[in-house]
């Protein structure tokens, strides 16, 4: 029999060590509780960094994928498919921009849209305007292109040469960004209206307006990575949409396939043509299982369960402000972060939790929550008590 020993043992053994895993083998899930091979159950507040929208083995997703599995499993793109064109036009459609790329994770889709801005500036403006800025404490991949534009020097180590063409600007400080647009050799600027990884910090409305409105004026492609505030995460479909923001480019991963790996770039209107024949390509990008289980994910995610997801947001955040220790609580809809008082160090915490059967990540040196979209009031009430009675014990 399986135990998670057993597991353990053959991870240490023959896979790679490059993740710090929590002491838990998981066997399987169902909505919010997951179980481990002892038959212990355990409350999320993680869904797979982001991933699990819907939960484990939600019905009518689990009846899509079973179904477009036993269709057709991988075509290659030499075909066109039903579960793919259904996806770009639900995407488009609650997006505002005009088309979609299909791949197979963020720092893909992201290294997509990289490619996409500089072909627009090389194609309009000619060579040297191939400059990407993101911001200070930004997370935009692990690939070397994507970790090039990821602004924390905490990933550079080890790994040089990177990809030229990516500069940081400090976030939420309008003044430096326009002093370096004073040279002519930006083609995009790539930002995270909630940076994640970074902390859950987000970005202020000031300062996403004028960095929308210096893209406009320059002709610079805006590029929103949305792979993991997107699908419904903060509470609108989109993060940019809670600031009125009409990005040229929006990356998407994590949460779109409620499981399943999958990312994509949608495209506006001032690049939806950039790039033509042979461009850009992924083999398994566009998968039609994973593109059947993203259409469930999208449907599910209507105007009903994003007013759901905004109060359930907001009831945790007040919450989690008003227990013993909390410094401060950021983020928005259901992707929080919770600073704590000198002293607390989140891991701990996690790991005190994970002990008491409630599992939740950590994000920097805060305690992060992305509990999957459809947790109930009576979960959140359960996993907030646990918390509580562990920093109580502080
Ligand atoms: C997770 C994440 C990525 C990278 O996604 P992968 O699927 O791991 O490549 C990129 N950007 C943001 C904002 C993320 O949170």
């Amino acid at each position: 029999m399986t135990t998670s020993n057993n597991i353990k043992q053959l991870d240490k053994d023959y896979i790679a060590q490059t993740y710090g895993r929590f002491d838990l083998a998981l066997s399987h899930g169902k909505g919010c509780d997951v179980w481990d091979f002892e038959g212990n159950r355990y409350l999320d507040f993680t869904s797979g960094i982001g991933v699990n929208s819907l939960g484990w083995t939600d019905d009518e997703w689990l009846q899509a994928v079973v179904n477009q599995a036993g269709k057709l499993q991988h075509t290659s793109n030499l075909f066109f498919t039903e579960p793919s064109s259904q996806l770009a036009k639900k995407l488009v459609e609650a997006s505002g921009l005009k088309r979609a790329f299909f791949c197979n994770s963020g720092a893909e889709a992201n290294e997509g849209a990289v490619k996409t801005a500089r072909k627009y500036s090389h194609d309009k403006y000619g060579a040297g305007r191939s400059t990407v800025l993101t911001l200070v404490n930004s997370f935009h991949g692990r690939t070397i292109s994507t970790l090039a534009a990821t602004g924390q020097e905490v990933f550079h180590q080890h790994f040089h040469p990177f990809t030229d063409g990516f500069e940081y600007v400090p976030a939420n400080e309008i003044e430096a960004l326009k002093t370096r647009l004073n040279t002519n050799d930006v083609c995009g600027i790539l930002v995270e209206v909630v940076q994640g990884e970074g902390g859950v910090c987000s970005l202020d409305n000031d300062y996403l307006q004028a960095l929308q409105a210096l893209c406009h004026e320059k002709d610079i492609v805006f590029i929103i990575d949305e792979v993991q505030t997107g699908i419904g995460r903060t509470g609108t479909m989109f993060s940019y949409q809670q600031f009125g923001l009409q990005p040229d480019i929006v990356s998407l991963a994590k949460g779109l396939g409620g499981g399943l790996p999958i990312g994509s770039f949608l495209l506006g209107e001032k690049v939806e043509n950039t790039l033509g024949k042979s461009d850009h390509g992924s083999t398994f990008g566009g998968n039609p299982v994973a593109c059947a289980g993203a259409n469930v994910v999208v449907d599910k995610i209507n105007a009903d369960f994003l007013a759901e997801v905004q109060r359930k947001g907001q009831s945790l955040q007040a919450t989690l402000a008003a227990l013993p220790k909390v410094k401060s609580v950021s983020g928005l809809g259901l992707m929080l972060g919770v600073e704590f008082e000198d002293g607390v160090l989140a891991s701990d915490i996690v790991a005190k939790c994970i002990a008491k059967g409630v599992l939740f990540l950590t994000a920097k040196s805060k305690l992060r929550l992305l509990p999957p979209l459809i947790i109930s009031d009576e979960q959140i009430a359960h996993g907030m008590q646990v918390l509580k009675e562990v920093l109580e014990s502080e």
